[in-house]
């Protein structure tokens, strides 16, 4: 059963004053463990750690989520490739974690439906992928959202009616959950935060200090201020995702653990791509499955997989990406004649699959499995895996640590995060499909606020702050401004920009166009012109002058541009 997120009494807010204060303390302190990463593994390590009473403290050189954990396709899943792939181990430690996330954080891990419609018996023939749709029940152990159907062509042209019939044999009908990536890694810092963890955002890990051969703690430059702190931790904790190469060769280290590969997604209106469930699409050149997910008035297309060489910091969509999946849709929707200006945004990021290049896989071949190093010096990494599999890895990281830390002679408890829910998960449920807010007088509270702002904005506030929403929705109900849309046909309010900034350490104008919110690539032409409305807003919050607020709105353009520059090579 569930329990609520451990929240001490003293718990401060979840804002950037709290991070300045926690940089000011940081001299002559000494941490349990220190984690560098602030995506969704150094998220999960650091609230596993800090809930089994560990002093623990997470180093970010951006923000949270700022790297490959807001730029995946969203899907809490175990991942029908992998069953193909004969990865069945990793397929049934997903699906087992797709059905306690679900428990833990239902605001944050929907079920969602998937069609895999067959034409021209590819990428086999119904019966086979029906059978494998089994075994991914069977692996579930039955706990899925519903079992999959098998349908005929007439049954799955009703379904996707937009859908080619050309070649088509049926389909099958599954269910897997979708996530908002960044979210879910936010929840995860906040619930480490509550737990007693200081968590320390646009802080860059430049160096390790040692004491006698063995890992003691890093150099961390404070990205603002220019401030470099020294951080003294038991252990230390390498979770950098993709950089975890460049993070060992701090030390002077020349392994190459990780093979990281670039995936693009790209955002269309639902309109010009109408899709009724996910549907799987599977390309003719290079076999993969590509999503097409619905995500409100808007599709998910993706994902693309290359090798890439790249900066690890400049990782961004190309026309050749761009071209690649719109032509697969059109494949599947010949009637919607996609072109290239109906990318609406695009995100790309890179995988941190375990691997050298040498051993000749394609990159979708790559394993999807972790790995867990400790080197002769004590420092630990942690790489590869899956967003969907984060709070077991973190489970695993944290043993190792609790082993460690016994040898020296303290006691660390069991793990504790498979029966905590995430902060936003207290104080909500699903009733049928529909998320319901618990707890007296709860439902009377929803009605009357649904009365002033709609069902859908009630229904976008519990999907997105679970538990917390009442707040938000308090505030845009009382005040009209607060209550309106940052822009038309998407759900955000101007009252999140204040929440973001309050209660979920939002620090730039990015983190809240790009990750608090998801704007930016829901609509980057439309995002451009508000970018300085929400920097304004932002600033009064935060005591920014009109010239800080001026160097927002750059910093944003600079950094969310490269996503759309592909457009000026297609000549749009
Ligand atoms: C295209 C794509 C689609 C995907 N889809 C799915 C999916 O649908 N479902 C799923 O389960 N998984 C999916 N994944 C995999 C999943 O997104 C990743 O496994 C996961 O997000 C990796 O998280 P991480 O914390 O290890 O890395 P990251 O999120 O990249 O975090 C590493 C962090 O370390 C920070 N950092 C780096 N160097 C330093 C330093 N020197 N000092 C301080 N901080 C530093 C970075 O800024 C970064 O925030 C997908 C991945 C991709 C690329």
């Amino acid at each position: 059963m569930p329990q609520p997120q451990l929240t001490p009494p003293e718990a401060p807010p979840f804002d950037r004053h709290t991070r300045d204060e926690r940089v000011h303390e940081l001299t002559g302190s000494q941490f349990d463990v220190l984690v560098i990463g602030g995506g969704i593994t150094g998220a999960g390590i650091a609230r596993d750690a800090a809930m089994r009473g560990l002093r623990t403290v997470l180093v970010e050189k951006g923000d949270l989520a700022a790297g490959t954990s807001s730029a995946s396709s969203k899907l809490v899943h175990g991942g029908l490739r992998y069953l193909e792939q004969g990865q069945v181990g990793l397929v049934f430690e997903s699906v087992s974690e797709r059905h306690r996330l679900r428990q833990l954080a239902p605001h944050l891990v929907r079920p969602i439906p998937f069609i895999f419609p067959i034409h021209n018996k590819k990428p086999r023939p119904l019966w086979q992928v029906s059978t494998g749709l089994f075994i991914y029940d069977t692996l579930a152990l039955f706990r899925s959202y519903k079992l999959h159907r098998t349908n005929g062509a007439k049954k799955t042209s009703t379904l996707e009616p937009g859908m080619t019939t050309e070649g088509l044999s049926g389909s099958v009908l599954y269910y897997d959950c979708m996530t908002d990536d960044a979210r879910l890694t936010l929840e995860t810092a906040r619930g480490a935060h509550d737990a007693g963890a200081t968590v320390l955002t646009w802080c860059k890990v430049v160096g390790f200090r040692t004491h006698r051969s063995q890992v003691c703690g890093v150099e961390a430059v404070d990205l603002r201020t220019g401030d470099v702190h020294g951080i003294d931790a038991r252990i230390v904790v390498n979770a950098t995702g993709p950089w975890t190469d460049r993070t060992l060769g701090l030390r002077g280290d020349r392994r190459r653990i990780l093979r990281p590969t670039k995936g693009v997604h790209l955002i269309l209106k639902r309109d010009r791509l109408p899709v009724n469930h996910s549907v799987c699409l599977v390309s003719n050149d290079d076999r993969r499955v590509v999503f097409a997910i619905p995500w409100g008035t808007r599709v998910v297309l993706g994902t693309t997989d290359s090798d890439f060489s790249g900066d690890f910091d400049d990782v961004a969509c190309s026309a050749a990406d761009v071209d690649y999946l719109i032509a697969l849709a059109n494949q599947y929707y010949p009637d919607a004649h996609l072109v290239p200006g109906d990318v609406l945004g695009t995100y790309a990021g890179l995988r941190p699959l375990v691997g050298p290049a040498e051993e000749g896989l394609g990159a979708s071949q790559v394993s999807r499995e972790h790995t867990i190093q400790i080197d002769d010096d004590g420092l630990i990494t942690v790489a590869g895996g899956k967003l969907t599999t984060y709070r077991r890895m973190a489970a695993e990281v944290v043993a190792v640590i609790a082993r460690r830390l016994k040898e020296e002679g303290f006691h660390v408890g069991g793990c504790p995060t498979g029966s905590v829910l995430l902060p936003g998960g207290t104080g909500i449920a699903y009733r049928g499909q529909e998320l319901i807010t618990l707890g007296p007088g709860g439902l009377e509270a929803e009605r009357e606020l649904e009365g002033v702002l709609g069902r859908g904005t009630v229904e976008h506030l519990q999907e997105t702050y679970g538990g917390s929403w009442l707040s938000v929705a308090e505030r845009a109900a009382e005040d009209r401004g607060l209550g309106s849309p940052i822009v038309e046909d998407l759900p955000y309010l101007w009252a999140e920009v204040d929440h973001a900034v309050r209660t979920e350490l939002a620090m730039t104008l990015r983190d809240v166009l790009r990750r608090r919110t998801q704007l930016e690539i829901r609509d980057h032409a439309a995002t451009c012109a508000v970018a300085p409305a929400v920097a304004a807003r932002m600033g009064a919050l935060l005591g920014w002058s009109d010239d800080d607020v001026t160097a927002q709105v750059a910093d944003w353009e600079r950094a969310s541009g490269p996503s759309m520059a592909w457009a000026s090579s297609e000549g749009q």
